[in-house]
């Protein structure tokens, strides 16, 4: 039998650091009967006894946080103390499910006149988590860590670009505590997924990524009636209303667009400035990419870090580039910078009108898009004139009126003068194409739970 292989590479040197042979039909296949297995125990553990092992989890990875950090940097290029930044963040998420997950699984009463009548939560069984390359440990944490303590138990297979980030987390669930199966990261590309999704064992998916392979995989799991969780694509608008307090403003917008080097879900990928306004805001936010130099991301140093491959970098590229030839205004970068490495220039384009690539498609990078409208109307018909509706955000001083906008926005999501960001107690997730379901906070935990009716008399 040949193994296809899984490479993990450094998109700054374009090296292959590592290769694992991906796993086989039958590996795919006793994983998951090792999982169904895992969670006859599993389930019957108390939620408490389940959250000690997701806190625990959470401990270790403070102790690990440099290799953690470190791996993440070497497989998908992001700037080193953004890393660090993510190690928290999902230090946090296992703290929170840890500590606030089993209270959010209480039994309800349900007020009857004879008798009574129960809906207790419980756990489905083994689900497959589909993730991306962008967070490798964050996309992961918000999908196991409340899943854990519900007693679903959990197949992985994470993106092919992260193999090295994927084999530390399971070790992490492992060292914590979590008996075989019960955990289980399953190295194998997307083409072989299917086999997984088929098999009768599973009882629910959730994929975070582009809404072709939500697509797909929702299509599957449909044909063998299994429950998915859907966070996809988004083009989050960034509104601006006034111009008070700009600096915070233009500041919030080169946040919002070069965190992550824009490989957001809810990056603000689309600015929609009011009025005049527009001009200055172009010229500062001009003044601020021109500041972005390539260098290597494990240098604390470095502002504009590689993005995650190669393939990444050129069809970034490729886009803008068609952008530009369908009549849009390039104001700074537009191309590669002239060295190795997965690079792209920071980037900014006006004069965006339908039909062109960036205003129908997300721009997975460090390229802001910035148009100018003439009234509050127009800036909401433009941000909802969008296939997706994930985040968006909206500045002005006046809370009244951007509560008003928020509230026509048609997103899963709004912040009010603050980028798109994303906490353990607040949910997260959109609607259109940006998929359905929610994660973290109280909801997250819900979405693959058997709320089972106890009716006695
Ligand atoms: P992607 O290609 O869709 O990859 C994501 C995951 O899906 C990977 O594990 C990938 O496996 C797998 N996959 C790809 N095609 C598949 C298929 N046909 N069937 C089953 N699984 C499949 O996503 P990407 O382009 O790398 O990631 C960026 C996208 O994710 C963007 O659109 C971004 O907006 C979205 N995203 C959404 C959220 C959110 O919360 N809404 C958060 C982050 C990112 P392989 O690596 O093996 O191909």
């Amino acid at each position: 039998v040949t193994r296809t292989s899984i490479s993990s590479v450094n998109p700054y040197t374009n090296e292959v650091i590592r290769e694992f042979p991906a796993m086989t039909e039958e590996e795919l296949d006793r994983a998951v009967e090792t999982a169904h297995d895992a969670f006859q125990s599993w389930r019957w553990l108390a939620a408490a006894e389940r959250a000690a092992v997701v806190r625990m989890a959470g401990e270790l990875l403070v102790e690990r946080k440099d290799e953690f950090a470190r791996t993440i940097t070497l497989e998908m290029g992001k700037r080193i103390g953004e890393s660090y930044d993510e190690v928290d963040l999902v230090a946090d998420i296992l703290r929170y499910y840890g500590q606030h997950g089993p209270g959010m699984l209480t039994d309800r009463t349900v007020p009857v006149d004879e008798g009574s009548a129960v809906v207790a939560n419980r756990p489905l069984g083994p689900l497959l988590g589909i993730m991306p390359w962008n967070y490798p440990l964050y996309q992961v944490a918000r999908f196991a860590a409340p899943n854990l303590v519900a007693g679903n138990t959990i197949l992985l297979k994470h993106a092919s670009n992260c193999p090295q980030s994927a084999i530390l987390l399971e070790r992490l669930f492992r060292d914590a505590g979590a008996p075989e199966g019960v955990y289980t990261n399953l190295l194998v590309p997307a083409a072989g997924i299917g086999r997984v999704i088929d098999n009768r064992l599973i009882q629910g998916v959730s994929l975070t990524g582009s809404d072709r392979a939500g697509e797909r995989t929702a299509e599957r799991a449909g044909r063998n009636i299994e429950k998915t969780v859907l966070e996809l694509g988004g083009s989050d608008p960034f509104i601006v209303l006034d111009g008070k307090d700009f600096d915070r403003t233009v500041e919030a917008a080169v946040v919002g667009r070069m965190s992550n080097m824009g490989q957001s879900c809810v990056s603000a990928k689309r600015m929609i400035i009011v009025g005049d306004l527009f001009v200055e805001f172009v010229e500062r936010l001009r003044d601020r990419f021109a500041e972005f130099a390539p260098g290597d991301p494990l240098d604390p140093a470095t502002t504009l870090a590689p993005l995650s491959s190669e393939k990444a970098a050129e069809n970034l590229a490729a886009q803008v580039r068609d952008t530009v030839s369908q009549g849009a205004t390039l104001v700074i970068g537009g191309g590669r910078p002239d060295r190795p490495g997965a690079f792209m220039d920071a980037t900014i384009l006006v004069d965006v009108r339908p039909g062109m690539r960036a205003y129908d498609e997300e721009l997975f990078g460090p390229v802001a898009v910035v148009y100018q409208v003439a009234d509050e109307d127009e800036a909401v018909a433009l941000a909802n004139d969008n296939p997706y509706g994930l985040g968006g955000a909206v500045f002005c001083r006046d809370l009244d009126r951007a509560r008003r906008v928020a509230e026509r926005l048609d997103t899963g999501m709004v912040w009010i003068n603050h980028p798109t960001s994303s906490r353990p107690e607040l949910p997260f997730g959109g609607i259109k194409c940006s998929g359905y379901g929610r994660e973290l906070s109280d909801l997250g935990i819900q979405e693959f739970l058997n709320k089972k009716l106890i009716r006695s008399f």
